[in-house]
């Protein structure tokens, strides 16, 4: 089976919430940064007639939707290929999920794990806290401002994150990694994506002002691959449809972009005859061989049920097990001496 890649960012705001730019700002900064689509999700405002072509960068919308009037604020959910405005179901979480899915859209749990920060107002851990919801396609483990958010600790901490912003960019939460293998092995089949959430927003910093992670920077960091059976042909209608149907089957890996790319990723199974890509359900004859590729040398671990099932310091690691469940793989490289989470793939079921 051909497949085809495609990386794009799936969480940014614009001037029609509280971002900096509009879409066509976005939209070239996307361009710049390598991008081949990027999804405008706006709090509670779904923005029509912005769709489309920018140069070679495909821009969608999408919303993020959560209730406004929750105190502490929580539960903040991406909602794709709805083509409408749905934030007035924004109460209950559950009924706007099925109202997501019912109009043939897709729905990700945003930032489901946040810490706080104390150094400015506004700054609050913006939890999911209603777990028992069903029905969306997947969790995004990975949000570069939200893991600013959680290192800016102190003024002193917040300056040098700002200065040095890849010194704080590590990987996803480990209590979001944990949640997420909770719900994988509750029998829930929950697919990755990893985004900017870029605002473009100044922060007071002493006297300066300075733009804290400008759009282009983020969007060539933490970034959701996509992988599709057919390419591009630079249509809207049919690449929109490629993407979204990408998202609602879990085609995805989450790759940190900056420390080198993380396009050519692949992780498969096979059984017999069966072969699965990332987000699929293989049923076994017999064993199974997962095959994952690295684009370059690094730190490989395939990890099922929560557990390390095995690693690989290398481009390339083969396993092959008779034991079902749910797999994954995480991959790890230095950067700027230290370890960061480079890659992690959404999962393959086994049953
Ligand atoms: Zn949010
Ligand atoms: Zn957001």
């Amino acid at each position: 089976m051909s497949v085809y890649e495609y990386i794009g960012n799936l969480h940014v705001h614009t001037v029609y919430s509280d971002g900096k730019a509009l879409h066509a700002d976005v939209a070239r900064a996307a361009g710049k940064a390598g991008l081949h689509f990027v999804v405008c999700t706006d709090h509670n405002v779904w923005v029509d007639g912005v769709e489309g072509y920018y140069e070679n960068t495909l821009l969608l919308v999408g919303e993020e939707i959560h209730d406004v009037r929750l105190q502490p604020q929580s539960n903040h959910l991406l909602v794709y290929n709805t083509q409408t405005e749905l934030s007035p179901k924004a109460s209950a979480p559950q009924a706007l999920i099925d109202e997501v899915n019912r109009r043939g859209g897709v729905a990700y749990i945003a930032h489901p794990f946040e810490y706080s920060s104390p150094v400015q107002p506004g700054l609050d851990a913006i939890p999911w806290t209603d777990w028992d919801v069903t029905g969306y396609a997947g969790l995004e483990i990975w949000n570069t401002m939200s893991e600013f958010k959680a290192l800016m600790r102190n003024k002193l901490a917040a300056l040098i994150y700002t200065t040095f912003p890849a010194w704080g960019i590590t990987g996803p939460f480990q209590a979001t990694l944990r949640l997420w293998d909770d719900l994988l092995a509750q029998g829930k089949r929950v697919a990755a994506i990893g985004n900017a959430d870029a605002h473009g927003n100044e922060y007071s910093v002493g006297k300066s002002k300075r733009t804290l992670l400008p759009y282009d920077y983020l969007f060539r960091c933490v970034n959701t691959h996509i992988l599709t059976e057919r390419p591009f042909n630079g249509i809207l209608e049919h690449d929109r449809a490629l993407v979204y149907s990408a998202l609602r089957a879990g085609r995805t890996f989450v790759g940190y972009d900056l420390p080198a790319p993380t396009a050519g990723f692949r992780f498969t199974a096979r059984s017999g005859s069966n072969v699965a890509l990332m987000g699929d359900e293989i049923v076994r004859t017999g064993a199974t061989i997962f095959e994952i590729q690295a684009p370059d040398t690094a730190h490989i671990r395939l990890v099922c049920n929560g557990k390390t099932v095995v690693t690989e310091h290398g481009t390339a690691l083969k396993h092959t097990t008779a034991e079902p469940g749910v797999y994954r793989v995480e991959v790890y490289r230095t950067y700027q001496l230290s370890r960061r989470g480079w890659i992690f793939s959404s999962p393959i079921a086994v049953v």
